[in-house]
């Protein structure tokens, strides 16, 4: 039996591990990850399936098959946390997952295929500024070059690592060869408003859009803000000023457009001196391709034509970019039967935001289930679903495995 009251239990007792007092934050290798990982271990174990911590932190069980060691529909989410985050986010998709073994063991019912569940220890790239780190890992396409990335506290992931007992080598150890996975399904909350505002519990995600970020600095000249002339300025922060508003009246021409400037620092930072030097970010969204990377361009033409006119040197660098994750039509249209059977009606959205399957489309097909959230709001203390929303995804999510087809 799925217990949608266990899958709300489960989540409030994750949400107990964090380093925010009243508040929920859980990074990458903390030590409120680890007890939280052993909680999954033990949730895993309880429902049937050998579990171990993998070598890059990921808690990762298997159910297995009619017969041992067949290849897998692979299902999960993450446990990490943005600072001062809500208790579903990642959270619910692993849970969920938990809830349905449980069920199938609790009947003693095997499939023609193992069931893997995998709770992924890095998607938001909290600790360390990269994202995705453990369904990288999973999927082959782990860049070493990260192990020499720097927390806040000075401490290479590398050493992080060691510190938990993960030696980086092993990391290798942890990819799965393309054929082992026959499918990754993630269940997770929406993040957006679309099924509360159309009174639906589920939805099936099309695709997750591709982003590119971007990390641009401006640099003009430091000033006296009494003694130097305006016509004499090279002001940096008048020039971002000018390429942040462009920025959102370009992403603004696409209606599937999202564009976001989210830092931005200027120097030396004083209210008698003209900004010298400024640094912010671009953060552009689209679920095609081609449209993202047109934006890109427009925005980046804007940000030099603004550094031409106002004197001012300019350098942009490419942080992070990634394409457009589809879901597989295949997958997606078994994920819509499940929703039919189920007594929803069926609705197909977009991924605004991005999630481990972006990763694991490496070598497997993917396909995501979203769960209404309350007001559509994520990344804060007010994410909220309700129980019958979570029994309604552990519902869709259970019929997808029962008539899951390889
Ligand atoms: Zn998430």
């Amino acid at each position: 039996m799925l217990s949608a009251e266990r899958i709300m239990q489960r989540c409030a007792a994750l949400a107990q591990h964090s380093e925010l007092a009243g508040g929920l934050t859980r990074v990458f290798l903390s030590p409120e990850a680890r007890a939280a990982n052993e909680k999954v271990l033990g949730w895993m174990r309880e429902a049937g399936m050998q579990a171990k911590l993998d070598a890059i932190g990921n808690v990762a069980g298997r159910y297995e098959g009619s017969r041992p060691g067949l290849a897998c529909l692979m299902l999960g989410s993450h446990l990490d946390t943005v600072r001062d985050a809500g208790k579903y986010d990642g959270m619910l998709g692993v849970i969920t997952a938990i809830e349905c073994v449980s069920a199938l063991s609790a009947g003693n019912r095997k499939l023609p295929f193992a069931i893997e569940v995998i709770g992924f220890g890095d998607e938001e790239g909290v600790r360390f500024g990269t994202t995705l780190l453990g369904s990288r890992a999973v999927a082959g396409i782990f860049d070493r070059e990260v192990l020499n990335m720097k927390d806040a506290g000075g401490v290479t992931m590398a050493d992080a690592l060691r510190d938990a007992g993960l030696p980086p080598e092993g990391i290798s150890t942890v990819a799965r060869k393309k054929g082992e996975v026959l499918a990754y399904a993630e269940l997770h909350i929406e993040q957006g408003p679309v099924l509360e505002a159309e009174g639906l519990a589920v939805g099936v995600v099309t695709a997750i859009n591709g982003f590119s970020r971007l990390r641009v600095t401006l640099r003009g000249t430091a000033g006296h803000a009494g003694t130097v002339p305006m016509n004499l300025r090279r002001d940096a922060l008048a020039g971002a000023a000018e390429c942040v508003l462009a920025t959102e009246r370009i992403a603004r021409s696409h209606p599937e457009v999202v564009g976001t400037v989210g830092r931005i620092e200027a120097k030396p930072g004083a209210i008698n001196v003209i900004p010298g030097e400024v640094m912010f970010t671009v953060d552009v969204r689209a679920p095609q391709d081609p449209l993202r990377n047109a934006t890109v361009d427009a925005i980046r033409a804007h940000i030099q034509k603004v550094s031409r006119e106002r004197k001012l040197d300019c350098h942009i660098e490419t942080l992070q970019e990634f394409g457009v994750t589809a879901c597989a039509p295949r997958l997606m249209e078994q994920m819509e039967r499940a929703v039919a059977r189920q007594g929803f009606r069926v609705r197909r959205l977009p991924s605004g935001a991005g999630h481990d399957g972006m990763a694991l489309g490496a070598i497997s097909e993917i396909c995501m289930l979203f769960v209404r959230c309350k007001g559509g709001i994520s990344h804060s203390p007010l994410e909220s679903i309700s129980e019958a929303d979570a029994a309604a995804g552990a519902k869709v999510l259970f019929d997808f495995i029962e008539h899951f087809q390889t």
